[in-house]
């Protein structure tokens, strides 16, 4: 990704040569709406307030750190999803991002179908209500016990990953005397991140099975002749954070051009396709996010340009957005404790969570931003970094950003956009306690995912 350094505030000017950080922004205490959550505002108190609640009264009821997720604009996202993509497409939500019972609930009510990747996730959604014949079984290792569970459960589709897993699914279907609907995971050579994608020639990671060398054609070809398995498309899944549709493009010609051999082969065409998921939110104001009309409309067309070129009937779409429908809908609070100024560097501030409830700054060199939300300041911008309370110096949290300079202990502040990957991938690195997501809506605010505590961690180490 690329970022050009502008200069940066006036206190630091002088120093600074490089990183990721931009001017500051014009107005330290505006919310930019697009990495805030629908309901976000500021009081006339200068307080930021989701929902209608003040984040000073939220803190105090909920503690810090946690998460707190716009219920209404969580629901807002899945209908726009929804209707963006219509009768003759299908929106799986991705799991993975965030589930809970609660979520699974509202994606019910909402009229969309839902990803697993795992027995457990498969158990939260079921135990939530969730139809199973809305529900797609995604990863490259299930073991035969997950298998057998989503089988049973009657889930609409298993996405097969591999060769083996082939034949394993048919076998587990055939022995409880049933047909289990599939996809077949392919890879098709592109890999897309943010602004760029990229054709790789090879493909050297563990997911699906290659285009390349005729091995998902081998793929179909085995499991059209398995009597446990109905075959009903083709699933293909090509980066996370993405913006820029030339990615979706190149997959979708590839995903048609196997659905043309096998009509050649076989005789069969295959009803649907999968383009998984990986559109980009806004986690700063330099990102320029699409809606999601306008990416059912490119999809569709690209899809129905293909088909039309292979003389296909254009197959029934599925997309798999986690990021895009949890991510924005959520910001993390955090109660500002040290402060460290470095001459000449940058101010370290430190928050009283850190990776355990944000791993992805760490893992992926993810960008945040982050505002100062229990009171507005007249201050100047200071360049700081937000760091957690872990023993790991990379335990960042925001890498550059501008709060102001009196900034205190005790103030309140928050990261927007945390709502997929971070409460999901939260670890209890130096016994931290994992936050609570409380959902917010009209005025009112219920814990979903309580907070762990101290209780919880010691019932599992058990001596
Ligand atoms: C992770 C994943 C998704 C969701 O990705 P987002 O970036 O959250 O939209 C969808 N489908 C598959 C197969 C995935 O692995």
């Amino acid at each position: 990704m690329s970022r050009s350094a502008h200069p940066a505030g006036p206190r630091h000017a002088d120093v600074l040569t490089e990183g990721h950080y931009s001017a500051p922004p014009a107005d330290l205490n505006s919310l930019d709406p697009k990495v805030w959550s629908s309901t976000v505002t500021r009081d006339k108190g200068g307080e930021l307030t989701v929902g209608g609640l003040e984040v000073s009264r939220l803190a105090e009821e909920f503690g810090t750190p946690a998460y707190f997720l716009d219920e209404t604009d969580f629901r807002a996202r899945c209908r726009a999803w929804a209707d963006a993509f219509g009768r003759d497409a299908d929106v799986f939500y991705a799991g993975k991002a965030f589930l809970s019972r609660a979520v699974v609930r509202w994606l019910h009510e909402e009229g969309l179908n839902l990803d697993v990747c795992s027995g457990t996730e498969l158990a939260t959604a079921l135990d939530a209500g969730m139809p199973a014949e809305r529900i797609a079984f995604h990863g490259n290792n299930k073991s035969e016990a997950e298998i057998r569970r989503a089988v049973e459960a009657g889930v609409g589709r298993i996405v097969l990953d591999s060769f083996q897993e082939i034949v394993r699914v048919a076998h587990i279907a055939q022995e409880l005397g049933t047909v289990q609907k599939a996809f077949i995971r392919v890879t098709v050579g592109v890999e897309a991140h943010t602004h760029e994608f990229i054709a790789t020639a090879h493909e050297d990671q563990k997911f699906g099975i290659a285009l390349a060398g005729g091995q998902a054609a081998e793929a179909v070809r085995r499991a059209l002749k398995l009597d446990g398995i109905e075959l009903i498309g083709i699933h293909s899944h090509i980066g996370s954070q993405i913006f820029d549709m030339a990615g979706f493009e190149v997959s979708a010609r590839r995903v048609v051009q196997l659905l043309a051999e096998v009509r050649d082969e076989h005789g069969v065409e295959l009803p649907e396709i999968d383009l998984g998921g990986g559109l980009g939110i806004a986690y700063t104001s330099e990102d320029d996010p699409r809606e999601p009309h306008e990416i059912a409309k490119a999809l569709s067309e690209i899809v129905t340009r293909e088909c039309d070129a292979a003389g296909l009937r254009a197959p029934r779409i599925s997309v798999e957005p986690g990021r895009a429908i949890v991510g924005p809908t959520a910001f993390t609070l955090y109660e500002v404790g040290t402060i460290k100024p470095l001459e000449g560097l940058r101010t370290y501030v430190s928050v009283d969570g850190g990776m355990s409830d944000n791993i992805r700054t760490a893992l992926y060199d993810a960008e945040y931003s982050v505002s100062l939300v229990s009171r507005t300041s007249d201050a100047e911008p200071m360049l700081v970094r937000v760091v957690g309370k872990h023993c790991e110096s990379g335990d960042i949290v925001v890498r550059d950003a501008f709060l102001p300079a009196d900034l205190a202990p005790g103030d309140l502040i928050a990261v927007p956009a945390t709502g997929a990957y971070c409460r999901s991938m939260a670890s209890n690195y130096n016994h931290a306690l994992r936050p609570p997501v409380v959902a917010v809506r009209d005025g009112s605010a219920r814990v979903i995912v309580r907070r762990e505590t101290e209780e919880d961690l010691l019932r599992l180490d058990v001596g």
